[in-house]
């Protein structure tokens, strides 16, 4: 997993004429392998802070650290060179919804040179997800719990240190958002990333090892949940 280190950072956006705090002086450690959930209330900040760490997002200012890269320093070139090392899963999936369960998941292999099959990976990755059967499944024919499972997959075809999941389970219902939850809890202790999770909903901050509370765009609580095993 990768270490993540925030210092001072803090992110104006415009709306109409007035600047609004999104982060506010954020100052933040994780450490390799911790599973961390971020809460708060809508517009508290959870996204903005998961757009920063995984360099969607440039703050006004402070530092951003992933795994020794200088997140808010990179040019465009090498911050879209840096998200691809980064998972992530969104509210609502964001797949190619025409295309195959497989291709969705083969399209993040695309553009990097890969010394293994890109679909053989990928059929791997649908098989860790418990979607083997499904790979040729057109994806707007696929159920919710299943499109966020390909978007799981498709997160970590490229093996990343690093996983971000914005809302992962609200768009399901809670049996299957428990099912998407373990799985995420899964693949976080086999693959041995960090993941950063944002959500509003308590039972999916309990099974993170540490939870960071958001308000307004500042830390107003951070606790340990639970002793994670970093991975390095
Ligand atoms: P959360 O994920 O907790 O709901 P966000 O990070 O999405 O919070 O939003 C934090 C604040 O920043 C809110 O006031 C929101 O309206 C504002 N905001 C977020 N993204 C944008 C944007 N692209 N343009 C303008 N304001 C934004
Ligand atoms: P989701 O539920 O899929 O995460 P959101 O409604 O939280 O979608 O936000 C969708 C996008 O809109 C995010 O990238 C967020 O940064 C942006 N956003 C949030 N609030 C605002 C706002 N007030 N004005 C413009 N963009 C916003």
């Amino acid at each position: 997993g990768a270490p993540i280190s925030l210092n001072d950072v803090t992110r104006f956006y415009r709306q109409g004429g007035a600047q609004v705090p999104a982060l506010v002086d954020v100052t933040l450690d994780v450490r390799a392998g911790e599973t961390v959930a971020v809460v708060g209330p809508s517009g508290s900040g959870k996204s903005t802070l998961l757009h920063v760490i995984g360099g969607i997002d440039r703050p006004d200012s402070g530092t951003v650290m992933v795994g020794g890269t200088r997140v808010e320093q990179l040019s465009r070139r090498a911050a879209a060179a840096f998200r691809r090392g980064v998972g992530f899963v969104f509210q609502h999936y964001h797949l190619l919804p025409q295309l195959s369960a497989l291709d969705n998941v083969v399209v993040p292999l695309m553009p990097i040179q890969v010394r293994f099959d890109r679909h053989e990976r990928a059929r791997e990755l649908l098989d860790a997800v418990g979607l083997g059967d499904r790979a040729s499944a057109r994806v707007a024919d696929l159920s919710g719990g299943e499109q966020q499972r390909v978007a799981i997959a498709r997160a970590l075809v490229a093996r990343p240190k690093l996983l971000l999941a914005d809302e992962p389970t609200g768009a399901l219902d809670s049996r299957t958002g428990d099912e998407v939850l373990d799985l995420l809890a899964q693949v976080q202790a086999d693959y041995g990333m960090t993941l950063v999770l944002a959500t509003h909903e308590a039972a999916v901050a309990a099974q993170c090892s540490r939870l960071i509370s958001l308000r307004d765009g500042t830390v107003v609580a951070d606790h340990a949940l639970w002793d994670p095993q970093p991975d390095e």
